[in-house]
């Protein structure tokens, strides 16, 4: 039996944890305490923050873990970057297990952007409504801009500063094409702000968006630590851990 640690708050990371547990596994997941009410996954489940990659080092060596699986969010970057550092530090053999970004087709009106700063200075010139989907986090780098009225969605409420002009609705996918497109419509959205966060929970807005030929910006993907390991899906994390004995 190992003692895996799996970074988690995802989709990907919680599917993980229920095939290593009744294999017979130790597995912890870890959770930022971001959501007020998170789905938990099966095994043992610690919340909040480690205090640094230093603070990570010193957890992997008192909970004697055998391997790391960042299985975090692709724009969780700063978590991913102590995952490395603690990894490198303790010997710790570490597999970031990170989704595929969305795929383009044909019809699509992508704006890809670097950053969401990028993205804020873009905005305004899509037009008046805006449907924003970047993650209750993310809702500041937007708060400047007045004149546009802001519909954001997001599992708990946004946190402060906010756009003058703002609703939101708090709700979690996964999404249907058909409920996107009346969603965009009953609100009259002009423009779709998103991250590059892959998935088919979330994927749904894309669609709808193709469909009513609505431009949509998208915020490109922090870069995975260098040297690394990356598998897009459980299966391969699974086969990886199995070749680590
Ligand atoms: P972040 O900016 O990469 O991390 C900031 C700090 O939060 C980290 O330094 C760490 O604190 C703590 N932290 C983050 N993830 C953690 C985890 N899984 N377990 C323990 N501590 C964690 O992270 P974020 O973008 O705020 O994301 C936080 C969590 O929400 C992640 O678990 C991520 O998978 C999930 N999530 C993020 C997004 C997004 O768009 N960013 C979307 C959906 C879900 P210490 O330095 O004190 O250890």
């Amino acid at each position: 039996m190992r003692h895996v640690l799996v970074l988690g708050g995802t989709t990907e990371g919680r599917a993980l944890a229920a095939e290593l547990v009744p294999a017979g596994h130790r597995v912890t997941s870890s959770l930022a305490g971001r959501v007020a009410r998170p789905r938990l996954p099966a095994g043992e489940v610690r919340i909040g923050g480690f205090g640094g990659p230093a603070g990570l080092a010193d957890w992997l060596r008192a909970e004697d873990v055998d391997a790391v699986v960042d299985a975090t969010h692709p724009f969780a970057a700063g978590i991913s970057r102590n995952a490395a550092l603690a990894a490198a530090d303790t010997d710790v053999p570490l597999l970031v297990l990170r989704r595929p970004g969305f795929t383009r087709v044909e019809g699509d009106r992508w704006l890809p952007v670097p950053s969401l700063a990028a993205a804020a200075d873009l905005v305004p010139r899509h037009g008046e409504r805006v449907f924003l989907t970047t993650g209750r986090q993310s809702v500041a780098a937007f708060a400047h801009l007045d004149g546009l009225h802001f519909v954001a969605r997001s599992v708990d409420p946004p946190e402060p500063p906010l756009p003058p002009s703002f609703e939101v609705l708090l709700d979690r996918g996964p999404f249907t094409v058909e409920g996107e497109e009346a969603l965009l419509r009953r609100h009259r959205i002009d423009v779709v702000v998103t991250k590059d966060s892959g998935g088919a929970a979330t994927a749904a807005k894309l669609t709808a968006a193709r469909e009513l030929r609505l431009p949509v910006i998208i915020v490109e993907r922090p870069p995975v630590p260098e040297g690394v390991p990356v598998v897009p899906d459980v299966p391969g994390a699974l086969r990886w851990l199995e070749q680590l004995r």
